[in-house]
């Protein structure tokens, strides 16, 4: 029998698959900044694990917000960056426990990637979420609360039934500003997460928790 928790969020980069990596961000903040040389970065983002040029791009994303038109097309340039990466995208180790999780339990994925990148990323690894909550022009990202809030409105579930699972500070951060309960991925780093924060150092050991929690 699983666990307490309804329904389960996962975050994807580098908790389910490894794309990131794969990515040349640096190359996307350049295309970025050709672009909208007038864009600014949204300041005061909390600090996060992610690469420099990640970073950028998604605080000139997130400076953007508010402003749909341009912040598609800035949305689109750094896609076509993402798309590129998903041939080099690679499972994160333990992904295949979690596949014995299937059709327990409805799941949504809450990401900041595109959201055909995120789809590619999905296909590629044969993940079928019941719900995906990618990059959108109406939702602000991660730290921010939205995209969990997005999720549960599409599971048709409320915060105290929810889980997220995600190796990152905003997923953290997203999760607790929505009221859902989290459960960080430290991927044997030394407690990235906030005190008292529940963690799991791989996706085996987020499996049993889920199950039996
Ligand atoms: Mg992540």
């Amino acid at each position: 029998m699983a666990g307490g928790w309804r329904v389960w969020l996962f975050d994807l980069d580098k908790t389910l698959v490894n794309v990131e990596d794969g990515v040349d961000y640096c190359a996307a903040l350049h295309a970025l900044r050709e672009r909208f040389p007038q864009a600014r970065r949204r300041e005061g983002l909390p600090p996060v694990e992610f690469t420099r040029c990640a970073v950028e791009v998604l605080s000139v994303l997130d400076g953007l917000f508010g402003d749909p038109p341009r912040w598609q097309l800035a949305s689109d340039t750094v896609e076509a960056y993402e798309l590129a990466g998903v041939a080099r995208s690679r499972p994160m180790p333990g992904l295949e426990s979690l596949r014995s999780l299937r059709g327990t339990r409805p799941w949504a994925v809450v990401t900041l990637l595109g959201p055909r990148a995120a789809q590619e990323v999905l296909h590629r690894h044969g993940l079928q979420p019941d719900c995906l909550v990618a990059r959108q022009p109406d939702v602000r990202m991660k730290p921010a609360p939205d995209p969990v809030l997005r999720a549960l409105q599409l599971l048709g579930a409320r915060p105290e039934e929810a889980v997220l699972v995600g190796d990152s500070s905003w997923d953290e951060r997203s999760a607790r500003a929505a009221g859902v309960a989290f459960v960080g991925l430290t991927w044997g780093r030394e407690q990235p997460f906030g005190p008292g924060a529940r963690v799991a150092h791989d996706l085996e050991e987020v499996t049993r928790l889920l199950l039996h929690w």
